[in-house]
């Protein structure tokens, strides 16, 4: 039934338009926008009236897998770098994980993303101990929950050859189901003229996935040039996040981080650099060179006291992550200015409202339809906030809202691809069954880490 979106303001971040006009959805995809559209016999009409409506927000890097680890029990012992913070806890947490809290980390991660407005997220997964058929299970998750999602395994060298073929099948079994399902939608189409909403290979996609240059051997490194080659895909990577993966790359390869990942065409204009902290100017040219996108996660920087990330020097493709820590990008976004603040670090609060902009674009790219600019033909990817501002908003004025006033608690509705995944803050699933689930699954979960 085509839904009639009436008297809302729809507000979009770059370029910035805050607009009073009605949206129809038909079929995954906003089919009008105009004033005062006139409800047909078969709209299902919906008053939204002093309600904002903004596109989706994207997560352009995440770790669903950590969604378990919120309150998990203490490492064995206090970590004093950033290796042993991986060591003696992501490691040790991500190895500890099976099919059924792969699975529940995925369901209640996707779930709050809803909940706090996210209708896409780039997901970057690691389980050494179940690699295969990792991704169909998160892919299964995400599916319920109604969201987007690219996902990918990070190939990695730090569990063996063994797992290291493994990680890669896996990136190889995902971008294999995505281009199938891609080609017989294709075939449906032609016979089928309405079958956009049914369509599931329409709210997913494939990465080939990477832990970080120094879990990387040169041979790693070129099997997952391979399948982007093949497969025309970005590599999702962990970049100079900390200094000990620069030292790595100059020790042991004479090369920068970026320079290595380039001289194995292991870099392209869909890859995505998440931190990327402490690249030298050299690295950050041959990646803005090559096209990238740079992720700034800054509340996982603070977490992990690795430095802040020079933004001003990634130019204009630079995108919001939250490395795990939930998926609410307003929170990140409110993060990124104030620690943008902090660092004199001259990037004002409009140049946040483009980089959520860019995230929507990035999603767009990938998916190859606008979640970005609410326009006739865009995705309806949309979320709802019930935002009452004490002063005007004005186009000049609407990132300062962001900064001080528009939060997550404002989401009201959240829909994707035509599908509402969340109306007046209830989820089309039943909440409160995911998260006890969650947690008995978590009890699982740390019972095994306690034994590591
Ligand atoms: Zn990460």
């Amino acid at each position: 039934m085509p839904l009639l979106l009436k008297g809302a303001t729809i507000i979009t971040f770059d370029p910035i338009s805050i607009d009073q006009v009605d949206l129809r959805v038909e079929s995954g995809l906003i089919s009008e926008r105009a004033s005062q559209l006139t409800p047909g016999v078969k709209d299902e009409v919906i008053d939204l009236r002093d309600r904002m409506i903004v596109p989706g927000m994207v997560c352009a890097h995440t770790h669903l897998y950590s969604t378990l680890a919120r309150g998990m029990p203490a490492p064995p012992r206090q970590p004093s770098n950033f290796k042993e913070i991986l060591e003696l806890v992501w490691w040790r947490l991500d190895r500890a994980l099976d099919d059924e809290t792969i699975y529940w980390s995925a369901m209640a991660g996707a779930l709050d993303a809803a909940r706090a407005g996210t209708t896409c997220l780039f997901d970057h997964h690691a389980s050494p101990s179940y690699i295969t058929g990792s991704l169909q299970i998160i892919r299964d998750a995400i599916e319920k929950i109604g969201l987007r999602a690219v996902l990918c395994y990070e190939v990695t060298d730090r569990g063996g050859t063994h797992e290291r073929e493994k990680g890669l099948d896996e990136n190889l079994a995902i971008l294999s189901w995505v281009k199938s399902s891609l080609s017989a939608d294709l075939k449906s189409q032609i016979q089928i003229a309405d079958s956009a909403s049914k369509r599931q290979s329409a709210l997913f996609r494939g990465m080939v996935g990477a832990h970080a240059s120094f879990t990387l051997s040169d041979e790693s490194l070129d099997y997952c040039a391979e399948l982007m080659q093949v497969f025309d895909a970005g590599l999702h990577i962990h970049v100079a996040e900390d200094r000990w993966d620069v030292l790595d790359a100059e020790s042991r390869y004479r090369l920068g981080v970026v320079e290595r990942l380039a001289k194995h065409n292991a870099i392209n204009n869909r890859t995505i650099l998440a931190h990327g902290i402490h690249l030298s100017d050299e690295d950050i040219a041959i990646a803005r060179s090559a096209g990238v996108w740079f992720a700034h996660n800054p509340r996982s920087n603070m977490n992990n006291q690795v430095g802040y990330a020079p933004v001003s020097k990634f130019g204009d493709r630079v995108v919001l992550g939250t490395d795990g820590i939930g998926a609410d990008m307003f929170e990140e976004a409110r993060i990124a200015f104030f620690k943008s603040r902090d660092n004199h670090a001259g990037v004002d609060a409009n140049a946040w409202l483009s980089v959520l902009g860019n995230n929507q674009r990035l999603a767009s790219e990938a998916f190859g339809v606008d979640l970005g600019n609410l326009r006739v033909g865009s995705a309806a990817d949309l979320t709802v906030l019930d935002y009452s501002a004490p002063t005007p908003i004005t186009r000049e004025n609407l990132s300062w809202h962001l900064a001080f006033g528009i939060d997550s608690a404002s989401v009201e509705s959240v829909m994707v691809n035509g599908s509402f995944v969340l109306r007046n803050r209830n989820a089309a699933i039943d909440e409160q069954s995911v998260y006890e689930q969650a947690r008995v699954a978590s009890e699982k979960l740390w019972a095994r880490l306690r034994k590591t």
